[in-house]
């Protein structure tokens, strides 16, 4: 999969994917990541690629040409590009945007910066806006480091065990149950003995259950989402019959 990220600092994007699973993907050549700085597209008209915006306010605002420019460039590098903007005011990204955008051949990811981009981009060229959250950062990059990490996750042969994914966070709906590595007992207290049982099916009934009882606590908007098969079911009832006891 390939991935163009338009950005006024790109070192910050390649920086971050020198390292971890991203990197050797990258080194493997499982990914292409190419990152693209709009004050290298300026022209003799443009001398810089932010101004003041109409109607007043505070702060700077992404000049459209220059990134358009950039984005028209990027998108050259694949038959079906899909360009999508960081933005506090688009549809907020989880698990499943990146499901749905790990099909995907290309994408082009613009991060804004300053008060954001000339709303004309927008309607030129994006074909969708994506936020990370309810909250504001001052520039596109860390969002868009979010979005490559995650959908890049998703990808056949990036992760050394391709169940892992499967098994993450929201991959099915639920927050993670907990884990425990050695030693089986210490100062910080004992790992629960049904995980050194080697009793699989009671195993993944813990497991299950402790998701469940993570999610209800932390996320309950995720199980009122979510349709439970009956195992499930019953595995809440006795939660909620522990909780009242
Ligand atoms: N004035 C803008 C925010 C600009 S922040 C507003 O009120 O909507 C500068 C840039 O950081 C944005 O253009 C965007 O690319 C990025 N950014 C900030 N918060 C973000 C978020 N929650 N999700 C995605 N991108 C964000």
């Amino acid at each position: 999969m390939r991935f163009d990220v338009i950005s006024l600092f790109p070192s910050l994007i390649n920086s971050f994917f020198e390292y971890g699973v991203i990197g050797k993907a990258l080194r493997s050549k499982k990914i292409v990541i190419q990152t693209w700085n709009p004050r290298d597209f300026l022209d003799s008209n443009n001398s810089r690629v932010d101004d003041r915006p109409y109607g007043g306010g505070p702060g700077m605002v992404l000049l459209a040409k220059p990134l358009i420019d950039t984005i028209e460039e990027a998108k050259k590098n694949s038959q079906d590009p899909y360009v999508i903007l960081m933005s506090p005011q688009g549809k907020v990204f989880e698990s499943k945007k990146a499901k749905e955008w790990a099909l995907k051949e290309h994408l082009v990811i613009v991060c804004g910066r300053y008060e954001g981009v000339d709303q004309r981009v927008i309607k030129t060229i994006v074909d969708e806006e994506c936020s990370i959250g309810d909250f504001v950062v001052s520039g596109g990059e860390i969002p868009a480091l979010l979005v490559v990490d995650s959908v890049s996750r998703l990808l056949e042969g990036i992760l050394g065990d391709p169940e892992s994914s499967k098994l993450d966070s929201f991959s099915k709906g639920l927050l993670k149950h907990p884990q425990y590595t050695r030693p089986e007992e210490g100062p910080y207290g004992n790992v629960p003995k049904v995980l050194l049982s080697g009793d699989h099916a009671l195993i993944r009934l813990w497991q299950l259950k402790q998701s469940l009882l993570k999610t209800r606590k932390v996320r309950p908007d995720l199980l009122e989402k979510r349709q439970m098969n009956k195992e499930e079911k019953e595995l809440l009832d006795e939660i909620i019959s522990e909780e009242k006891d």
